[in-house]
């Protein structure tokens, strides 16, 4: 393994790297980010994913999956198509995976997305499918982002054991992939080295639908350009805080977690 070299971002440091509209930006400018998520099945997963991707505010979302309608009705700020990826114009960033299911029609727009040469963000079902071909990601030479929870990561055929990050590092260094392992303490490990373990967060987010918002979350600032651990880590960061802050107002579900993003985001900002 390459050498460790470990971070643990504060509010402060998070702040200096959030992305802000300059006076002469526009929507492209902002980032465009792409979602490839949701199925009739799971139509939840893609307007949390969606949703959370316009709260961190690229500039726009596009939406592709089978899940259009669902989408639709909840952010008309998206530009939603029940067509494939490749169908939905021009983005910056994908994320892809989440209640997407594990059929065909799911590979075949996981395999649509991987062959772009853009950033993308695998996560869920899209981490099953990936599990059984991780030739895709490791052929890749954009960057790839992996957001596994320890039964998803197990899938790639080592369990994550005690120590998380070593497990990160081991997998993303294998992948040529940045590794977020998320849970109870969430780390990041880029193929390099670079790794962050994640100071934010409440156990309140272990209910349904809150890693489909950190997809969106982190899938946003990786349209914006943003080095893909430094998006991950930064990512995870503010989806914790935002945990938090949904958490002091009692028990939380993941939708509450996208109207809490706008304050949480303020918070850290002010905290630079
Ligand atoms: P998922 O497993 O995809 O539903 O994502 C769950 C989200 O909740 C991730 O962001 C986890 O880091 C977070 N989470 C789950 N359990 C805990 C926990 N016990 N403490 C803190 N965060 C958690
Ligand atoms: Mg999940």
């Amino acid at each position: 393994l390459p050498p460790a070299r470990t971070h643990q971002l504060t509010d402060a440091d998070v702040a200096l790297r959030l992305p802000f509209p300059l006076p002469g930006d526009d929507k492209y400018s902002q980032g465009v980010v792409g979602v490839a998520a949701g199925s009739s099945v799971y139509p939840g997963a893609a307007v949390l994913c969606t949703g959370a991707a316009l709260r961190t505010r690229p500039g726009l979302v596009r939406y592709a999956g089978t899940a259009a309608d669902g989408v639709r009705a909840a952010w008309p700020e998206a530009i939603v198509t029940d067509g494939r990826p490749a169908d939905a114009g021009r983005v910056q960033a994908w994320v892809v995976g989440p209640g997407m299911g594990t059929d065909d029609a799911a590979e075949r727009v996981l395999t649509e997305v991987l062959a772009s040469d853009l950033p993308v963000l695998v996560d869920a079902d899209a981490l099953t499918l990936a599990a059984r071909r991780p030739g895709l990601v490791r052929d890749r030479s954009a960057p790839t982002v992996l957001t596994p929870h320890d039964r998803e990561f197990a899938r790639f055929g080592n369990e994550v054991g005690s120590d998380r990050l070593g497990a990160a590092r081991g997998l993303a260094a294998d992948l040529g992939a940045v590794l977020l392992l998320k849970g109870e303490a969430t780390v990041v490990a880029d193929p390099s080295g670079t790794a962050y373990v994640n100071g934010t967060g409440t156990p309140w987010l272990a209910t349904a639908g809150t890693g489909d918002v950190l997809s969106g979350i982190v899938g946003s600032l990786l349209a914006t350009g943003m080095d893909a651990a430094e998006a991950a880590a930064v990512g995870a960061h503010v989806h914790g805080r935002t945990g938090q802050l949904a958490a002091a107002r009692g028990p939380l579900v993941a939708g509450d977690l996208l109207r809490r993003l706008p304050d949480a985001i303020r918070r850290i900002q002010q905290a630079a």
